[in-house]
């Protein structure tokens, strides 16, 4: 049912039920805000992604208090590259649970969002956020929406303007809001581009997160490596995801290179065994391909009453493509400042809670960005991936660094040798 005119207005305004944005609103709801959650689509919609979540991403899961019983469940990574492979089981932690999970975004993002809903958010979907609407003074009071054209059941009648003490942009990588309001991209940090389709394989069954070093820009072994890999691993319903992605320091980098996706995913496809079956008659769906905004590419994450969360705010990581489980904890992180704002009786105070949002994530993430800038960077030379992947395979103990490096599973406090010693990594730079 679409919502009346006279209900849109809330304490937050959160625009897209993606990861980010259903955890802001979950949280949200659990503090005791009132929330409205805004999706231009429906429910159970499509999104291009891997589908994979490591277990930084499960830990969000649980302080949210998603059963994800039924969901895919995998142990670890199983690495190939150089003539070597490697089984790398995720680690028992303090922190961290020795799993993660792997669950199609058509499901994944509808669960989060009824989550959201069923924790007390206002959730409409079928509404599409046009514009903030912002005071003369230059502050983000709502947002312009209309019906989203087409939508089967659109959650609002007609063109509305919505009012909101806070509006959180976690509309994915078009920022859509944050670009309105003047939050521009950075040129100097680093873009992935990934590509994923689904396959039906006799294989659907394994337990391991198949990632694959060896990504050539043209004919395997008489081109270079690019930096990046190829993943397969199962989706449950006897579905594997399949795709690849591949990183560049900058945007310019990126474009400059000119490279066809899809077609090094064909090429890439032809050299995996047969035994996992992806055939073009065992594909299911369509192959897709995206944008991956890394390493906090759109700041500042927070100013002037309009919070950037997610792929809005380039939260993407630059180790290894993930976005998923830093869109959890940003929704997390933006709830608990807009809470504690909500509980301030000054503006300054207020405004002074909010800067919570923007210094959290840069105490969480900041040095470990900076790290993963100095990674790409490195991994752009075709020779530094060869030299990696022939000679870091075989060493076990490094190779579980890497791991926990490049999935972000370290602990931020305590943990074992590699813990501290990336602890010490990430605080001899600058946050990023
Ligand atoms: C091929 C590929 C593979 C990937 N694989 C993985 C992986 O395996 N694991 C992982 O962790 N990450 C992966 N990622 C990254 C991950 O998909 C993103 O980082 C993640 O989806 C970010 O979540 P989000 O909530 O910020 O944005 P999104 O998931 O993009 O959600 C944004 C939501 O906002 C809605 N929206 C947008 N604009 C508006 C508007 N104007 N009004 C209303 N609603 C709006 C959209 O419909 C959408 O539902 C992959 C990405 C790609 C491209």
């Amino acid at each position: 049912m679409a919502a009346a005119a006279g209900d849109l207005s809330a304490d937050v305004v959160v625009v897209g039920a993606g990861p980010a944005g259903s955890a802001a609103a979950y949280h949200l709801a659990r503090l005791g805000l009132d929330v409205l959650l805004l999706e231009r689509q429906e429910l159970g919609r499509d999104k291009v992604c891997g589908d994979g979540l490591t277990p930084a991403a499960v830990r969000e899961l649980v302080r949210m208090g998603v059963d994800t019983s039924a969901w895919q469940r995998n142990r670890g990574l199983r690495v190939i590259g150089g003539g070597h492979q490697l089984h790398i089981p995720w680690p028992e932690q303090r922190s961290l649970p020795s799993y993660g999970l792997a669950r199609r975004r058509a499901e994944l993002d509808r669960d989060l969002a009824q989550h959201a809903a069923a924790a007390g958010a206002r959730l409409l979907t079928g509404v599409t956020v046009t514009a903030p609407v912002t005071s003369a003074a230059g502050r983000v009071t709502g947002v312009e929406a209309v019906p989203t054209p087409r939508s089967p059941e659109p959650g609002i009648e007609a063109p509305a303007t919505i009012s909101a003490g806070l509006v959180m942009d976690a509309g994915g990588v078009s920022a859509r809001l944050a670009t309105a309001a003047g939050r521009a991209k950075s040129e100097r940090r680093p873009l992935g581009v990934a590509v994923r389709a689904y396959f039906r394989s006799p294989r659907a069954d394994d337990a391991w997160m198949e990632s694959r070093l060896e990504l050539w820009d043209g004919p395997a072994g008489r081109s270079d490596l690019l930096p990046g890999y190829g993943w397969i691993w199962s989706v449950g319903d006897g579905l594997v995801n399949v795709g690849l992605g591949s990183v560049a320091s900058t945007p310019a980098a990126a474009s400059a290179r000119g490279i066809d996706y899809r077609a090094v995913l064909g090429r890439w496809l032809e050299h995996v065994p047969a035994a996992w079956g992806l055939t073009p008659d065992n594909r299911v769906g369509r192959i897709a391909s995206a944008a991956l905004p890394m390493a906090f590419n759109r700041k500042p994450h927070y100013a002037d009453g309009l919070m950037l969360l997610g792929d809005a705010g380039g939260m993407v990581s630059p180790f290894n493509g993930e976005g998923i489980a830093q869109a959890l904890m940003a929704g997390r992180l933006a709830a608990e400042a807009a809470a504690q704002a909500a509980a301030r009786t000054t503006a300054a105070g207020r405004e002074l809670a909010l800067s919570q949002y923007p210094a959290a994530l840069e105490a969480q993430m900041g040095g470990y960005y900076t790290l993963g800038r100095i990674f790409v960077a490195l991994i752009e030379h075709p020779e530094v991936m060869r030299v990696c992947t022939r000679y870091g395979l075989p060493r076990k103990r490094l190779m579980r660094l890497v791991a926990k490096l490049l999935s972000d599973g370290w602990e931020r406090r305590g943990g074992d040798g590699i813990d501290h010693f990336i602890q010490l990594l990430t605080r001899m730079v600058p946050a990023a």
